[in-house]
């Protein structure tokens, strides 16, 4: 074993992580060739899902990373042109899938959820904001300046769809704050991240290029240190073999070059850090090593 596999991802010498609890769940999926999500795929169609995050803080309860798809995702893309969104990227979804009937069925009520974090405003990341009335947004302020005005096909572009947003969203909001910085280990390629609740519990790092102000976070739980990599890979296999996708994929994203430097990050995060379990919002292998393994990635 390398020295480098016991190392955290915390700067040396700083506070101890406050470690949470971490459930992963998929509400729905999408179909994609494979060539679309790694770079020389198949053309075989896989099955892609979307996964969200709980996490239980020992002192602020119930946090969401992203919500997955919901019934609204259908109602939002009926008519022209936000129905070009399920023909692009077919998806899988039944009510039973709605991130919060799968937190009511582990026992959580939707009044529990006390914050969403939103890594992205991507329509499958931000779904089932709607069914969360108690909670607060957390997020990054150029993500959402990125596409509050936007609408019909401007939107579509940006793969947001305004009507899913709750009603008084921005008076919901609480913003990251920049100003929160804190360090990362020397050899992390992040030069710094953003200390989310301001306990250490969750830092937050840019991840631009997907989208506008995307953000990955590391946490820690009892067992293992994570970083929650949104879309800046979609599958961990294209992070182990350095495969970024198709670029067709990169028609949506803001910025090709962010995509690509933000991609390399991860690559290079997980040479550094091997150990450290990187999970991508859509990756089928880490969702299927979390159902097979009973919650344990
Ligand atoms: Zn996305």
């Amino acid at each position: 074993m390398s020295v480098n596999q016991s190392k955290s991802y915390r700067a040396e010498g700083g506070p101890e992580a406050v470690k949470v609890k971490l459930r992963l769940f998929a509400a729905g999926c999408c179909t994609h060739p494979e060539w679309v999500t790694l770079q020389g795929g198949s053309l075989r169609s896989s099955r892609i899902p979307a996964i969200f995050a709980c996490i239980e803080h020992p002192r602020l309860g119930v946090i969401l990373v992203d919500t997955g798809y919901s019934a609204e995702f259908r109602k939002e893309t009926r008519r022209l042109p936000a129905r070009l969104y399920r023909w692009i990227t077919p998806v899988t979804f039944e009510e039973k899938d709605r991130a919060v009937h799968q937190l009511g069925a582990c026992g959580m009520t939707a009044e529990q959820v006390q914050s969403i974090i939103i890594t992205h405003f991507h329509a499958d990341h931000i779904a089932g904001l709607k069914d969360f009335p108690s909670a607060r947004f957390l997020y990054l302020p150029e993500a959402y300046d990125a596409v509050k005005r936007l609408q019909g096909l401007s939107a579509l572009r940006r793969a947001f769809l305004p009507g899913l947003l709750p009603e008084r969203f921005e008076q919901r909001s609480a913003l990251i704050d920049r100003d929160r910085q804190v360090k990362l280990h020397a050899d992390v390629p992040f030069p710094y991240a953003l200390d989310v609740l301001g306990d250490g519990s969750l830092l937050a790092v840019d991840l631009p290029g997907h989208a506008d102000g995307q953000i990955g976070l590391f946490l820690s739980t009892e067992q293992h240190d994570y970083f929650l990599c949104a879309d800046a890979a979609w599958s961990s296999r294209a992070i182990r073999e350095n495969r970024p996708p198709h670029a067709a994929a990169e028609v949506i994203m803001p910025s090709r070059e962010q995509y690509r430097d933000s991609f390399g990050r991860l690559v290079e995060l997980h040479r550094c850090r091997p150990e450290l379990r990187i999970v991508p919002s859509h990756c089928p292998e880490v969702w299927a090593n979390w159902t097979a393994e009973g919650g344990q990635l």
